[in-house]
């Protein structure tokens, strides 16, 4: 599999998936325009997309899913909640663009056998996906509260983690943020903090996960070196050595790059 992250984060989310002929976005949270722009810079031409699967249904998640859909004919994917919270927000989509999966359940996508699952989080029903091919697998995990024991066994084993490593919980606290916002964002139906992306490393490594890409931070209360650095440290805490794990941080505002799974 061929994973790239294109953009990550609270102006804009979206990933592809490649394997032989399968194409698949994960979430269109750009204008059309950037979405096709990026792809175009992975090689991968909009018109070949076999799917676009949707995490849940905040903007900064959809924004470019209708259009996407509209102008490429691309089925849609997304369980029954989010379907009806993003109906309004993405327009008209033509019946049969429109798929939906039951949370827990794994279906086929050409290539891809893909099992959503689900996160803690203040939409209807938030999910991550564990995108399986020919052995390897993918974990991607975003906008989530918290770790859960069942999430921890989700990603365990993983032979990639797209995970989550939000925000400093001190940069946080003392930031310019209203009160009520931090609190939303460090409840259980938030977003995770470095340190419990830190932490799940950490218990992952044992499981054999060996590589990690964080993503959607924040960009007032998170830095690329501020990440990076806290998910080493716990890897280091425990005895990790460098060598031993890979880590990326997927940009916020351009393309990360592209990744052979
Ligand atoms: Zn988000
Ligand atoms: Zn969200």
């Amino acid at each position: 599999m061929i994973f790239s992250p294109l953009y990550s984060g609270s102006t804009g989310n979206a990933s592809i998936l490649t394997a032989g002929k399968t194409n698949i976005l994960i979430d269109g949270g750009l204008a059309g325009k950037a979405l096709i722009d990026a792809l175009d810079a992975v090689g991968v031409e909009p018109s070949s997309l076999s799917a676009i699967v949707v995490t849940h249904e905040h903007i900064d998640h959809i924004k470019g899913v209708g259009i996407m859909s509209r102008k490429f004919d691309i089925p849609v994917y997304a369980n029954e909640k989010t379907w009806r919270a993003m109906a309004p927000i993405v327009g008209g989509v033509a019946m049969k663009n429109i798929r939906t999966f039951v949370t827990g359940q794994n279906f086929y996508i050409g290539d891809v056998d893909l099992t959503p699952f689900p996160l803690s989080h203040d939409a209807a029903e938030p999910v991550g996906y564990v995108f399986f091919n020919k052995g390897k697998r993918i974990v991607y995990m975003t906008d989530t509260g918290r770790v859960t024991e069942a999430l921890r066994e989700k990603a365990a084993g993983a032979d990639l983690i797209f995970l989550e490593s939000n925000h400093d919980v001190d940069l946080l606290l003392s930031g310019p943020y209203p009160e009520r916002l931090k609190r939303r964002i460090l409840s259980d139906h938030g977003h995770l903090s470095n340190d419990a992306a830190g932490e799940l490393l950490m218990k992952l490594y044992p499981t054999g996960v060996r590589r990690a890409i964080l993503a959607h931070l924040s960009r007032e209360n998170n830095t690329e070196d501020i990440a990076l650095g806290s998910a080493r440290a716990y890897l280091n805490a425990s005895g990790v050595p460098e060598k031993d794990f890979f880590l990326a941080v997927a940009h916020y505002d351009r393309v990360t790059g592209i990744f052979e799974i």
